[in-house]
């Protein structure tokens, strides 16, 4: 049995059938990838652009390999479909986690490892390709008796269309990409005159970002929670939710705080969500780790948003609920197990939450100069520990922050038996971090932490947008 140079093997049982894992991806998914392929057994490969030759995760690794050259822009490195699945071929690499982001969800990149005789760690590339399209997501939503936002079933031609949706369905209503993700491709437009312009802004956006200008439109919902659920399917049509996450505290439709379960939710709610959720995993032939997004308005009606066919920023916050971890879940899934196989075989034999968990996404944006992304070097860096406390990344002084890439820096995830002792450690948390050489949110994030309703539990959506005294 091949192991991981990192770990002395002894008797664990090594349940995949996989020798090598590649970690498409950078940054602190790709060293959180590797910690589990550790875990796991396997040989670890890391990649780097050439920009990233000396980010930590490549370090985390047993080997790790440049990908793309300096023709290249730095994103171009982790978008090279043939270049990646060449270099796996090589490396004799039989499993490839994508992460998220990059390309976590291009069906041709899937398409192209299972061509390649490498297994891709995520739904069939027909699954990706249907949830790339978020009017086609609908529609299957809708299929199954899923409650959609009212909105457009296709994609709109021009902006009249929209107009005459909202005309019926009255303003706000919110354009949105249906290639869209990220918050991008996005406006919410309040009155008919701003309607054309914010068309074709958000329409030329979603082009330049995703090849696709296409939109659709929706009722824009005031204040909503916006609650996901995560789900576990294997290769056999077997599916189990692992509850809920809220990530309603969001700014420009980006998540910022993340925490599991949601606080104060009505459970016949929960339950709604949950039972839509896996109708729909199942209505799909859904496969592996993926994300049933709503948003739920103040009388507890839910509507389906979008199905994220990935593992998800914020998936940290259920594995610390339940326990389960849901990065080995889906390697294990992936090199065929069943749910039986992972002790999830029924719904009752997924563990409860327990306790509350959330999580912040520690980034290197300004909150002073409109949250613009600083890069750099570290020159000193302390981070929190202590009991109930979580990092996901590798950080160290030192380091350089790339302007190229994704200004997430860390994520730190407290857990606690209640909202507001986890509130508390994470309040602790974020005043024990030291860095210097670049700025980062952290003082916004401790003024969320603080604020009476963040404190509530149950902030909404508009909450960081109608509170501008959290920018100081
Ligand atoms: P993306 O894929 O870019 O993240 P989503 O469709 O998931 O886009 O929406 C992101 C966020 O935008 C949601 O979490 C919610 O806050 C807001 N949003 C989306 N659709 C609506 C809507 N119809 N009404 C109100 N808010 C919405």
């Amino acid at each position: 049995m091949a192991a991981s140079k990192g770990v002395v093997v002894t008797s664990v049982d090594m349940d995949t059938p996989f020798r090598r894992i590649m970690a498409a991806n950078r940054g602190e998914i790709a060293v959180r990838i590797i910690r589990a392929g550790i875990e796991l057994g396997l040989e670890t490969l890391a990649i780097y652009s050439p920009a990233d030759r000396l980010q930590p995760h490549r370090f985390k690794a047993d080997e790790s390999y440049q990908v793309g050259d300096a023709s290249m822009t730095p994103v171009a490195c982790y978008l090279d479909v043939p270049g990646i699945v060449k270099l796996a071929q090589e490396q004799g690499v039989d499993v490839i986690h994508p992460g998220y982001g990059f390309l976590s969800e291009n069906a041709a990149f899937a398409r192209a490892c299972v061509e390649a005789g490498i297994t891709f760690v995520g739904p069939l590339p027909e699954t990706i390709e249907a949830m790339g399209d978020k009017t086609a997501a609908r529609r299957l939503a809708q299929e199954c008796g899923v409650p959609v936002v009212p909105g457009t079933d296709d994609a709109l031609e021009n902006a009249d269309q929209a107009k005459a949706f909202a005309a019926v369905a009255g303003y706000p209503v919110i354009l949105k990409a249906r290639s869209g993700g990220g918050g991008r491709g996005m406006r919410v437009v309040r009155s008919e005159d701003e309607l054309e312009d914010l068309f074709a802004r958000a329409s030329n956006e979603a082009l330049a970002a995703f090849g696709d200008g296409g939109m659709f439109v929706e009722k824009y919902l005031e204040d909503p929670r916006h609650i996901e659920i995560q789900i576990l399917a294997d290769n056999y049509g077997n599916v189990v939710h692992l509850y809920e996450r809220d990530c309603s505290v969001q700014r420009r439709h980006q998540k910022v705080v993340e925490m599991a379960p949601a606080p104060g939710l009505d459970q016949s709610t929960r339950e709604a969500l949950f039972d839509d959720a896996v109708a729909l995993a199942k209505h799909m032939g859904y496969r592996n780790a993926g994300t049933v997004e709503f948003i739920v308005d103040k009388h507890g009606k839910h509507f389906f948003m979008e199905v994220n066919p990935r593992i998800q920023v914020e998936h940290t916050v259920t594995e610390e609920v339940t326990g389960i971890d849901l990065v080995a879940s889906q390697i294990k899934i992936a090199g065929g197990a069943s749910l039986e196989d992972l002790g999830l075989g029924t719904q009752e034999a997924v563990p409860k939450p327990n306790g509350y968990a959330i999580q912040c996404r520690v980034t290197s944006e300004d909150p002073e100069r409109n949250f613009q992304p600083d890069s750099g070097r570290i020159t000193a860096y302390r981070s929190p520990g202590g009991h109930g406390i979580r990092l996901d990344g590798a950080m160290a002084s030192g380091n350089m922050v790339s302007q190229h890439y994704d200004s997430l820096l860390v994520k730190v995830i407290c857990k606690a038996p209640t909202f507001m002792t986890a509130v508390q450690k994470m309040q602790r948390a974020l005043y024990e971090f030291h860095i210097r050489g670049v700025k980062s949110n952290i003082p916004f994030l401790e003024n969320v932490l603080r604020h009476p309703e963040f404190l509530s539990g149950v902030a909404s959506t508009s909450f960081i947008e109608r509170n501008p005294e959290l920018f100081r």
